[in-house]
């Protein structure tokens, strides 16, 4: 085993991968503790569940804790290695070329906020943001406060234009955004995959129009910067970071088997390297660049990397990454999990194949059985290939926090209230629905007791206040594209 090998207790090398097993999805929940606590998880677009083994690794790491680059002892050595390891594994497992264009975060949110501090100081009087209707909070959120309220007080301005989408699809209007992209669209921000609706917009189309802009950039570029969210996207996807032609890529490793704490944007090295930093403070610094009138910055990718990191999560997560190979490709076998050798883009791609078509298999059952139940309204495309593994919906005559409430007692687990899609929910008129959501872990039999138990709720009844959609009705208002957004305080 070589010094980055992760000693993981009960785990024999595998030997390569040549043959993949056939998909074996009780083989992959053996892995997993919730399966033996009797609960059908079906929340997964807000976190999935963590498997045995990155629970023990959390604890066999103890055994070297020590922190990293800052000691010479060989704890502190190992974990170095360890931690920069998970870097090298990150990158190949998104395409990027490198360590140096991975920043860990703590989640996509911060990921988001680390691009709008690098980038704050470069824009120009008269610059604008587009982002889209269809994005998380976190992505429409910080560009919000970006143009009105940080802006602003250096009396500098910029707007943010929210890109449509269509109403009755849920896809992106691609149209609307081409009008709004232009010379002065310093950044374009767009997730690949909408957490409320499942749509995925297309964003190969989408970084045409930003590569199309003209804006000129400090660096010379005459180009938008592109900025994809990919929470819901990076989970069930084979990425390659190289052919999106992205400057940024956002993502939660929670919501991919790892425990909580650590995200990662993933960046354009050059665009590193010419940023600001949004930390600032000790071995973000370079060694020996620290003077009473000037400092210089460390390379990277520590230059985005101040203060003591969350090492065991970073390792941790790297680790699940290499799980999820494992999983996907030899029902759990270990192969990558806990071993040196690098992951190879081609497991990563079959690996993240075969998750992808397990959620559209899982996703086009939910949607053919959440049709058949009266009164039911499904947001998003019916066509289980044209969205993610998440179906959200409301029910006449009940409310959806009500709904998910009694779901949950009768055995299912979904999520209520506006999935942090403000901006999509309000732009269909409704102010919450319900969701179900499933991962690669879930089984067709779990679909079937999650959408069973919402068709005799919904059966037995309506509950004592009225869905979205009917109390949208009482209020109608009209709406445009042009009306201006007002957050208010409780936003
Ligand atoms: N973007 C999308 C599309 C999401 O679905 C989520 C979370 O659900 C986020 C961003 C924010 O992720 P986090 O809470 O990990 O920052």
């Amino acid at each position: 085993m070589s010094a980055a090998t992760i000693a993981v207790e009960n785990t024999t090398m595998g030997t390569p991968a040549r043959e993949y097993q056939a998909w074996n999805v009780e083989a992959i929940r053996s892995h997993f503790a919730f399966v033996h606590a009797g609960r059908t998880v079906t929340n997964n677009a807000a976190s999935t569940q963590p498997p045995r083994e990155l629970l023990t690794l959390q604890h066999t790491l103890v055994g070297q804790y020590e922190n990293v680059h800052r000691g010479q002892s060989s704890a502190s050595m190992q974990t170095t290695r360890c931690f920069e390891a998970a870097y090298d594994d990150i990158a190949r497992f998104v395409g990027a070329p490198s360590r140096n264009s991975i920043v860990a975060v703590r989640n996509t949110t911060e990921a988001h906020n680390a691009v709008m501090y690098s980038l704050m100081t470069e824009f120009r009087d008269g610059d604008n943001i587009v982002t889209t209707e269809l994005e998380h909070n976190s992505n429409f959120v910080p560009w919000f406060a970006l143009c009105n309220h940080i802006l602003p007080k250096f009396r500098r301005h910029a707007m943010l234009r929210l890109g449509r989408c269509a109403p009755d699809s849920g896809e992106l209007d691609l149209l609307h955004p081409a009008s709004l992209i232009d010379d002065r669209t310093k950044l374009v921000c767009c997730g690949a995959v909408a957490n409320f609706l499942g749509t995925k917009p297309p964003i190969s189309a989408v970084r045409a129009l930003a590569a199309a802009s003209g804006y000129a950039q400090p660096n010379g570029e005459r180009r938008s910067y592109l900025l994809v969210d990919g929470a819901q996207w990076v989970l069930g996807n084979a990425v390659d970071f190289g052919c999106l032609g992205a400057d940024y890529l956002s993502f939660s490793f929670h919501k991919m088997l790892a425990p909580f704490g650590v995200g990662v944007l993933v960046a354009n090295e050059r665009l590193l390297e010419s940023s600001l930093p949004f930390l600032y403070g000790g071995k973000m610094i370079g060694d020996g660049q620290v003077f009473a009138d000037r400092v210089g910055f460390n390379a990277l990718p520590w230059k985005y990397a101040a203060g003591t990191p969350h090492i065991i999560g970073t390792i941790v997560a790297a680790q699940a990454l290499r799980l999820i190979l494992d999983l996907a490709l030899q029902g759990g076998q270990p192969h990558y999990f806990g071993s040196p050798r690098d992951n190879d883009r081609a497991d990563v791609a079959a690996a993240m194949g075969r998750v992808a078509d397990w959620n559209v298999r899982l996703v086009a059952q939910a949607l053919e059985r959440l049709a058949a139940i009266p009164g039911l309204t499904i947001y998003g495309p019916r066509e289980a290939q044209r969205r993610s593994p998440l179906v959200a919906f409301d029910a006449q005559g009940h409310d959806p926090l009500d709904l998910a409430r009694a779901l949950n007692e009768a055995g299912g687990e979904a999520r209520a209230g506006c999935h942090c899609a403000a901006l999509a929910h309000r732009s269909l008129g409704i102010d919450a629905s319900c969701r179900l959501s499933f991962y690669f872990y879930n089984t067709p039999a779990e679909v079937d007791r999650a959408v069973d138990a919402l068709a005799a709720i919904v059966a037995v009844g309506s509950g004592a206040l009225a869905s979205p959609r009917e109390r949208a009705h009482a209020q109608t208002r009209p709406r445009s594209a042009a009306t201006p957004l007002h957050l208010s305080p409780a936003f």
